[in-house]
This record gives structure tokens, C-alpha cells and sequence, in this order.
């Protein structure tokens, strides 16, 4: 007859993480012996388990466990905040090579920003005072730039799928520029600029200046742009 337990040995006194030996006695469990031990916690609790499991996995009263979760609750506190789910997504696709969407990611050599991949706390925070809300999703305003928050903005996914992939180059006063760069160095909103010039086919001038840039131009195409200033959002 197989005796559970049976190759383990025990002494009292002995330790096995925070517990500590008091004695071992045995049960009879679904007609078996089964081997117990009753142990003395370090944070004085007093348990009752199997003579197997403290060789295996207890190591505690279970206020190791507790301590645990309720550490990570104070860490970072984010198990249910819907952007700690963004976050989650972003490092998958950016650092998991199983993920499905790895190779349009981390496969690129996307990745996330040092002080975001340290500290998920920090991304969220940023999220929340950036415009995030429901239902939008995070893009990169340079699509072959990290996930940072200076590369990063809310969007929705319509929106997102008119941007994607934006590698046009602007051509403006001597400079040629991506879309990305273009728009950071004249503190363009990137979305609305690009809907300006792409889809509906503006200037570039009277682009940035439905963008709130001020670039001199004639008369009438002021007046034309100021008309149109408030045609359209997206
Ligand atoms: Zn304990």
C-alpha cells in the first residue's frame, strides 16, 4: 500500500520558508493514511497540510500569498483600470515573439519607452492626461517610432485607419519632412493635419492654418481658409 508521502521526512523545528515544523501526524483520507503536518507560521498563524505540499509549494500560511497581491495592488493598483489593458496589449505585440501581431511590432523594432516598460503606473497616468477615452485606441504619430509620449496620441480606430502607414513626405519653405516631423516641428495636430492634406486635398499652407498655424498668404485664401476653418472635423 502507497503511504502519500512517504519519501518526505520531517523533523519539528524544521523550516520550510516561513514555516516551522511543530510535528507531523497522519489521517485517513478516502481510506488512506495521508501524511499531515501542523506548522507554526512566522506570522504566528498555526496550519494544518499535507506533508507533501510543504515540500512542494507551501511555504507559508498563506499571508506570503497576501502580501504578495497586496503589494501589487499598491504598486501599481491597475489590475482593472481599462488602460492598464492598453498597456498590457502594447508590450505583448511589442516583446512577446507568440504574439499574433509581434511581427508588426517588435518583428519592426518597435518597443516602449524605458520609463513606460519601469513603471506601467506612469503610462497610465500619462493615458488619462492625454486624452484618452473609451473606445479609443493608442497610435504612434511616427509609425516607425517607439511607443513614448512624445510619439504617442489617442485615437479612434476610423481615424487610424486613414493614417496608417503615413509615410508621405511634405515638402514645405526648403524643408522635406515626414508627416511625423513635419507636424511636430510646426506643432501641428497630426490627425487633423493629415485629414487636411490627404484625404480632402488641401495646401499644405491653408492645411497648417486650419491647423492654427499662421503662414502669410494672399487675401483670398485667407478668407477662404478662415470660411472653411470649422467645416469639418474629421
Ligand atoms: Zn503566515
Amino acid at each position: 500500500m502507497r503511504i502519500k508521502g512517504a519519501k518526505y521526512f520531517v523533523k519539528p523545528g524544521q523550516r520550510f520558508g516561513r514555516l516551522v515544523v511543530i510535528k507531523e501526524f497522519s489521517i485517513i483520507k478516502y481510506g488512506y493514511p495521508l501524511r499531515r503536518v501542523r506548522c507554526k507560521c512566522d506570522c504566528g498563524n498555526i496550519i494544518e497540510t499535507n506533508l507533501s505540499s510543504i515540500f512542494k509549494h507551501t511555504q507559508s500560511c498563506g499571508c506570503f500569498r497576501r502580501e504578495n497581491s497586496a503589494n501589487m495592488l499598491r504598486t501599481h493598483g491597475l489590475w482593472y483600470d481599462p488602460v492598464y489593458a492598453i498597456f498590457v496589449n502594447m508590450k505583448s505585440r511589442c516583446y512577446n515573439k507568440k504574439d499574433k501581431n509581434y511581427n508588426r511590432w517588435g518583428g519592426r523594432g518597435i518597443g516602449i519607452c524605458k520609463e513606460w516598460l519601469d513603471n506601467p503606473k506612469l503610462f497610465v497616468d500619462w493615458a488619462y492626461s492625454n486624452g484618452y477615452k473609451k473606445g479609443l485606441t493608442i497610435e504612434r504619430i511616427d509609425n516607425n517610432g517607439d511607443y513614448s509620449p512624445d510619439n504617442c496620441t489617442f485615437a479612434d480606430r476610423l481615424r487610424q485607419a486613414n493614417n496608417t502607414r503615413n509615410n508621405r513626405i511634405i515638402k514645405y519653405n526648403g524643408d522635406e519632412l515626414s508627416m511625423a516631423d513635419f507636424c511636430r516641428k510646426y506643432n501641428l495636430n497630426y490627425f487633423r493635419f493629415g485629414a487636411r492634406t490627404g484625404r480632402l486635398n488641401w495646401s499644405i499652407e491653408k492645411s497648417m492654418i486650419n491647423c492654427g498655424h499662421y503662414v502669410p498668404m494672399n487675401d483670398t485664401d485667407k478668407a477662404r481658409s478662415l470660411y472653411e476653418r470649422d467645416d469639418i472635423m474629421y
